[in-house]
């Protein structure tokens, strides 16, 4: 043993193994979707869970939910590529959120998905962005934003330009970002509730897609893939009686 490590040093190996193995989650292979409630004791509700997500939105319920409204007026400052997903970062403020029945979600990290993890009438779109929102009692909503291939996205170049080609890089955002410029004009939207599509799968999620997808351009998409290696959706789940509000 040597005598200079410190205590901290001594506990992050000692529980590093641990932290590997409940990681081991991917999109292939071992560790792909349909394996990942029996990972890890705390992964089983992506097999248990009666409300997981993504889901594939079909019969819907018209049910006049009212206008959404997002207030967004901070950019991202950090952008990270966790090996799953590349994921932006925000200051740690109010300053970006959303109001759900009356209640204000700030908006915690947003990241991307291709193809897209929800699916319309049975059709992936090229890629998806999840707006990850938390309320003060730590309820989770996520805003979705699907692409379709087209022209070019000008606002998602700005994070383009900077995406970390490894994993486990973390990169500053120095160029201003504003967010409201990737999300369509119309926010008409599907609401129903769902769960992180990641382990641990937690459910409890209320789901809002909109439904004006917007482009990006081949380039923009391969960029993405060709930097994730391999796709990062997980198959819609059952829908086991849940509806879907428009
Ligand atoms: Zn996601």
């Amino acid at each position: 043993m040597k005598p200079f490590l410190s205590k901290a040093a001594l506990l992050a190996l000692s529980i590093m193994p641990f932290t590997a193995m409940a990681s081991h989650w991917s999109y292939e292979g071992e560790g792909s979707p349909e394996h990942w409630g029996s990972l890890n004791e705390e992964y089983k509700t992506c097999q248990a869970g009666m409300n997981q997500s993504p889901i594939n939105i079909d019969t819907t319920l018209k049910a006049h939910i009212s206008p959404l409204s997002i207030h967004y007026s901070d950019g991202p400052i950090t952008l990270l590529n966790n090996g799953h997903t590349i994921q932006a970062g925000l200051k740690n403020t109010t300053a970006d959120t959303v109001s759900i029945d009356g209640v204000p979600f700030t908006l915690q990290q947003f990241h991307f998905h291709s193809p897209s993890e929800n699916t319309i009438h049975g059709k992936h779109y090229a890629m998806e962005m999840h707006l990850v929102h938390k309320d003060a009692k730590g309820a989770v909503a996520v805003v979705a934003v699907m692409f379709d291939k087209g022209a070019a996205n000008s606002e998602l170049e700005k994070l383009w330009a900077t995406m970390p080609e490894k994993a486990e890089q973390d990169v500053k955002i120095t160029v201003q970002m504003d967010l409201n410029a990737l999300l369509p004009k119309s926010k008409t939207y599907w609401r129903f509730s769902g769960s992180l599509t990641t382990p641990p799968c937690s459910e409890g999620v209320t789901w809002i897609v909109l439904k004006h997808p917007l482009t990006l351009s081949t380039a923009q998409l391969e960029k993405f893939t060709h930097t994730m290696h391999h796709d990062n959706s997980r198959p819609t789940q059952p829908l086991n009686g849940r509806v879907v509000v428009e």
